[in-house]
Order: structure tokens, then C-alpha cells, then sequence
């Protein structure tokens, strides 16, 4: 059994949203990752199969290797059909806003969603959500949207509608938000939801490798060549910066997705708690910050680049160039060591 971590409110409003409207729209955060493409279509294949009109809209675009999931097909994204996402946002009678907790996250899709006169449910684990939706389902807690979709179409006595492919893209995001079960992960319940999910027949291994084992060679280059002579330590500070300039990423064919993960690296070298990586994108810098223990990623994202995130896993963006966002990087991180590191 799992507990009843959703409140028994929560679960009837959503229930009573769904009896009354069948015209619904699921939106995700900018540059989805696992997690948010896992929860979307997790939960659109559980709608689509109980009968309703559904479309997935998306900011911008996602990875490849997370394009297996069944039903990314049918995925819309907003840069490319702008119009077609405001008329259907607009038309929507009902509009589920995953993995996300407030609207700027999902970039110009941001106002159309706040605009819109359907009803708003949030599913979402990141702290602080902002008070737009009309049902918010805010866990911190769990450690990823698709486990809180799981246990909401359980609580709403829906775990026979599960199907496969459902099934599939849940727990990709499950296993996608926790490393493949390596971190924020040490709920005994997340196992129990893995062996119902296995019970749907997914095949485990198949999408580990899927979603692990399907970078380019490219990708690989990149990695090689940034931690051999981009990645600088600040032993003092017990941390490391990692940076890629546009050029550097285009020397390596840089590919949606390529650079997933490597803020993960410098985690495993012995004595490194803080890890970031400063990628530069088109028109701004995208940060992204990794933890161990009780260095708040988050908060050294909030208060210095205007992000957030988990405490463990956070991220931003700068508008300036890559040496001034090393520079504030450099300035403000030994303050933050003394304030937060514990042994
Ligand atoms: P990643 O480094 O994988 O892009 O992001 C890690 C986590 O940081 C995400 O799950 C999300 O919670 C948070 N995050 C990433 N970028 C931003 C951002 O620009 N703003 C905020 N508020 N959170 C972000
Ligand atoms: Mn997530």
C-alpha cells in the first residue's frame, strides 16, 4: 500500500473537474526534461484513454532520447505553432500545468495559461508555487511530478486505466528526476510504485538504456573535452564551475540534450558538495546547480541568478556574457560556503 500523500480534497476537485469537462490541455516547463515529458504523457494517455479531447503543449523543444515515449508524437510546440497553443490554452476548459510551479517557467505560454478562463490544476514538487491554479498539488517532498500523476489517478481509483504506455512515460520521469534511482530517492514507496508500474508490463532496463545509453559521439567528445580543460575547482569552497561557450558547443555539433547531465559530474570527485555548469545558449546564459547534503542549490540560484529549483538540483539564467556570470559565481560563492556548508 502507499500512503495517501495527496489530500483527499485535492483528489475530489480534480475528480469533480474531470466529470464536468472533457476539452483539456497539459502544459510543461521551457526546455522540458524527463520528468516533465514523463508526467505530461503519463498523464495524457490516462485522459485520452477515459475519453477525453487532449493536447500536450510544450514552450520549446525536448531532448532526443527521450523522443521513444509514446505519444511525444502528438506533442505541440509552442515556438513553432504559437497560434494553434494560444487558441487551444484559450479554448481549453480545463488546463494542467506539470512540473512547474510558477507561470514564467513556461516562458510567453505564461500569460496565455494565466489569461485563460479554464480551470487550472497544478502537479508539481518544486518549493514555493506561485497561487495561480485553481487546484494546487504541491508535494517538495516527492521526488518527481510523474510519481505525483501515478498517485493521483490511484486516488481517483484509476490504477486499472493505467496502460503501458502510460506506465512507460511515468516512469521515465520517475527514474529521469532521481539519477535512475541514485539520489532523492530513499522513499521505500517509490519502489512499491515501480513494481505496479512493472505489473503494466514496462520493461525497465529497456528504458534505462533508451534514455542512457543514446547520446552521440559528439556528446561524448564534449564531455571529454570540457572536464579535461574547461572544468575549474575551488578546493576551498569544495566546488566545481563548468562552462561551454557557444562556439565550443558548436565545435561539437551541439544537439538538444547533449549537455543533460554534466553538472552531475564533478559530484563524484571525493570532497566536491557544489557543481555548476554555465552554458552558453543563443541569448543567454543557462545555469544549472547540483548539491549534495545541505548546500541549497536553490537558494544560491534565487538570490543570485534569479532561478530556483530543489535544494539539491536548481538552475537559472544570466543575461550578460559568460565571464560576467563567472564572475558573479566567483564573487558570491565563499559566503555562501560559510554559511551553509556542514561537514
Ligand atoms: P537543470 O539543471 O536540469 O536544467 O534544472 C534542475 C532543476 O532546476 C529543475 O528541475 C528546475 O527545478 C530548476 N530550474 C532549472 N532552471 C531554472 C530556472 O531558470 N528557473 C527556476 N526557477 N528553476 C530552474
Ligand atoms: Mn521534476
Amino acid at each position: 500500500m502507499i500512503t495517501k500523500i495527496i489530500a483527499e480534497e485535492k483528489i475530489v476537485q480534480v475528480q469533480r473537474l474531470l466529470d464536468k469537462y472533457d476539452n483539456i490541455v497539459i502544459v510543461t516547463h521551457v526546455s522540458p526534461d524527463g520528468d516533465a515529458i514523463g508526467s505530461t504523457l503519463g498523464l495524457f494517455h490516462y485522459l485520452m484513454g477515459m475519453g477525453n479531447r487532449v493536447h500536450v503543449i510544450v514552450p520549446n523543444s525536448f531532448p532526443q532520447f527521450l523522443k521513444w515515449i509514446s505519444g511525444t508524437d502528438k506533442i505541440i510546440q509552442y515556438d513553432y505553432h504559437p497560434d494553434l497553443s494560444a487558441r487551444l490554452v484559450a479554448e481549453a476548459q480545463l488546463i494542467f500545468c506539470l512540473d512547474f510551479n510558477v507561470l514564467k517557467r513556461i516562458k510567453e505560454l505564461g500569460e496565455l495559461v494565466r489569461a485563460a478562463k479554464g480551470k487550472k490544476v497544478m502537479v508539481d514538487h518544486h518549493p514555493y508555487p506561485e497561487d495561480f491554479a485553481d487546484v494546487t498539488i504541491s508535494y517538495p517532498q516527492i521526488s518527481s511530478t510523474s510519481e505525483l500523476i501515478f498517485r493521483l489517478i490511484c486516488r481517483m481509483g484509476d490504477f486499472d486505466q493505467i496502460s503501458k504506455e502510460a506506465a512507460e512515460a511515468i516512469y521515465t520521469g520517475m527514474m529521469t528526476d532521481t539519477g535512475a534511482f541514485t539520489y532523492n530517492s530513499n522513499s521505500p514507496e517509490i519502489y512499491y510504485i515501480i513494481g505496479e508500474l512493472l505489473s503494466k508490463g514496462i520493461n525497465k532496463d529497456r528504458i534505462y538504456i533508451n534514455v542512457y545509453n543514446n547520446y552521440s559521439e559528439d556528446r561524448f567528445r564534449m564531455m571529454g573535452y570540457m572536464l579535461s580543460e574547461k572544468m575549474k575547482i575551488f578546493p576551498e569552497q569544495k566546488t566545481a564551475l563548468l562552462c561551454l561557450s557557444n562556439a565550443e558547443q558548436e565545435r561539437f555539433h551541439r544537439q538538444k540534450g547533449d549537455t543533460e547531465g554534466f553538472v552531475n559530474i564533478p559530484l563524484s570527485i571525493k570532497g566536491i558538495v557544489f557543481s555548476a555548469m554555465f552554458r552558453e545558449d543563443t541569448d543567454m546564459i543557462k545555469l544549472s546547480f547540483r548539491s549534495s547534503g545541505k548546500f541549497p542549490s536553490n537558494i544560491f540560484a534565487a538570490e543570485n541568478f534569479n532561478g530556483g529549483g530543489h535544494l539539491n538540483a536548481a538552475g537559472g539564467e544570466f543575461y550578460g556574457s559568460l565571464e560576467d556570470a563567472v564572475r558573479r559565481f566567483e564573487e558570491a560563492l565563499p559566503a555562501y560556503f560559510e554559511k551553509y556548508y556542514e561537514e
